[in-house]
């Protein structure tokens, strides 16, 4: 047990800023909850009013069982000693050196923002987007909700042959009928709605069995009502190296059964076809009137590097495509937080099994730590997370321990545990925080205000037969906050 007033005991907790509000952040705190020897208190912050990231925003809307998992984080916000703090951007509404003053650890649970690049010519061309975006867009992200996608055009390209890549092209190859009890955002099955689109290509640069698609994906695209999986049986004949490489992976061998079925039942007549190319780059985009309308594809060979991964290069066969809008799916990116170390080449923030360190490779710097994709990079699914923030807690519950951190000076320990004269707090432990962020001008959400949304959203899709009908504008989200608060109907 810790000595009473010393940092972890109960009447001096370790007070914690979780930055993101998405399966990492959640299972962060669920981790530190759980800490039997130190006393914690936890801040989540995120910059949208709503929780759960890329749950909400992420994961495809006809995957709702995926999305059964925010029950576990509700949990976790029952628990007195955590508060919500949404609509709350780090660089405007609090600084790096604010959290700095205020907690005594802080976990960057941002994830990876941004994404990959092709750095081909023409990648910049109108219609030449990145899978995240079009996921953004149909799953109500208010950051690109005004985005516009012209799905009048009879082909797309979908670059990469990762999961994102299947949710990409079942959503662009599934009918409206089949959409339309999901929770995708109306705007968007307006214009799936209208939808011209015919061909999906898909490209892969390596073979089948590289292929980084898991197998329950790969399925679901063979039992689509309106589309047919084209696989040439030709891609499917392996070199020496891929046929050992499949030996060895279990995954690989189930979507390879897979491939060898679409590739037997070939087209089926039915309107739309997902065409698979295996072994094939894109190298250039050309376009007309400033927007895609061609893409140029070199056909690649697997060799063994020296560590013995499958790697391709081009072998000087080209092939165009005529394509009108193009996706890249190539994997995402972290973005750089302002005086938050970023280690540019992995596009993550540079860390010790969680602990941040200076650059990669460098000093650990005193109080900070990382959990998923802004961990370890975009790799895993939404599970993948927990295990990777019970490392990074047991990281920082060794720096209470071992005194590596300074407990935080005056503004933290002050109003710990205060009843604060200020209405809005949470749990009946309000603090400093609570009126740094009024002073500021933050118009923070708490958890007890999103749940007005959430009831908002639940009933609106029930009156539909959907699961939630999502709320995509911020000004909108804050209005409905108020006034349901206010007790005036909406
Ligand atoms: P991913 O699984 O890493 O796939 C990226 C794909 O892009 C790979 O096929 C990769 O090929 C390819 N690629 C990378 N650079 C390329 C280039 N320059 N040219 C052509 N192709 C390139 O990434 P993701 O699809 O973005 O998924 C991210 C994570 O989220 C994954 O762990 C995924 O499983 C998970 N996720 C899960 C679900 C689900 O469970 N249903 C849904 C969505 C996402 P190489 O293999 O040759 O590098």
């Amino acid at each position: 047990m810790i000595p009473t007033g010393e940092l972890g005991s109960s009447s001096r907790p370790v007070r914690v800023a979780i930055i993101g509000a998405g399966p990492s952040g959640f299972y962060a705190a669920g981790a530190l909850l759980q800490q039997k020897d130190a006393h914690v208190t936890i801040d989540i912050f995120d910059r949208l009013p709503t929780p759960y990231g890329l749950v909400r925003y992420g994961v495809a809307p006809d995957h709702q069982k995926i999305k059964s998992v925010t029950r576990i984080y509700e949990r976790t916000m029952k628990d007195s000693r955590v508060r919500y703090f949404g609509n709350v951007n780090l660089g405007t509404d609090i600084s790096h050196a604010d959290l700095k003053a205020y907690y005594d650890q802080i976990i960057y649970a941002v994830g990876a923002q941004s994404d990959r690049k092709l750095d081909i010519p023409g990648e910049d061309l109108g219609g030449s987007f990145s899978a995240t975006e079009f996921v953004a867009w149909y799953n109500g992200h208010p950051d690109f909700r005004h985005y516009e996608f012209d799905l009048t055009v009879e082909s797309v390209a979908v670059i990469g042959v990762g999961n994102v890549a299947m949710d990409v092209t079942r959503i662009l190859a599934k009918s409206v009928d089949e959409l339309k009890t999901t929770d995708i955002t109306d705007y968007a099955l307006e214009e799936l709605r209208e939808s011209k689109v015919r061909r999906i290509h898909i490209f892969a640069r390596r073979g089948p069995v590289q292929a980084k698609f898991t197998n329950p994906e790969i399925k679901e695209l063979g039992e689509l009502e309106v589309a047919d999986v084209i696989v040439n049986p030709a891609d499917l004949v392996l070199d020496e190296a891929s046929q050992a490489e499949l030996a060895e992976d279990r995954t690989a061998q189930r979507n390879m059964e897979t491939l060898r079925e679409l590739a037997e039942r070939g087209s089926t007549g039915k309107p739309k076809q997902i065409i698979f190319h295996f072994l094939r780059s894109p190298t250039e985009i050309s376009g007309s009137g400033g927007t895609v309308s061609a893409m140029k594809t070199e056909k690649n060979a697997l060799y063994a590097t020296e560590t013995g991964y499958l790697s391709c290069r081009g072998t000087g066969t080209y092939k165009e495509f005529d394509v009108g809008l193009i996706f890249r799916s190539i994997g995402y990116r972290g973005v750089p937080i302002p005086g938050v170390p970023f280690y540019d080449r992995w596009g993550i923030i540079p860390n010790e099994r969680g602990r941040v360190t200076a650059e990669h490779g460098g000093a650990v710097v005193s109080g900070e730590y990382a959990v998923g994709w802004a961990k370890r990079g975009p790799t895993g699914v939404i599970g993948t997370n927990k295990p990777d923030a019970v490392e990074t807690v047991k990281m920082m519950m060794e720096d209470v321990k071992s005194a590596a951190i300074p407990a935080v000076g005056a503004i933290g320990t002050a109003a710990n545990g205060q009843q604060s004269p200020q209405p809005g707090g949470q749990n009946g432990r309000v603090d400093n925080i609570v009126a740094f962020l009024r002073e500021r001008g933050a118009a923070f959400v708490s958890f007890a205000d999103w749940q007005i949304l959430e009831q908002i959203e639940n009933e609106r899709g029930a009156q539909r037969g959907q699961p939630r009908v999502k709320i995509t504008d911020v000004k909108e989200m804050l209005r409905l906050i108020r006034t349901a608060k206010e007790g005036v109907a909406p």
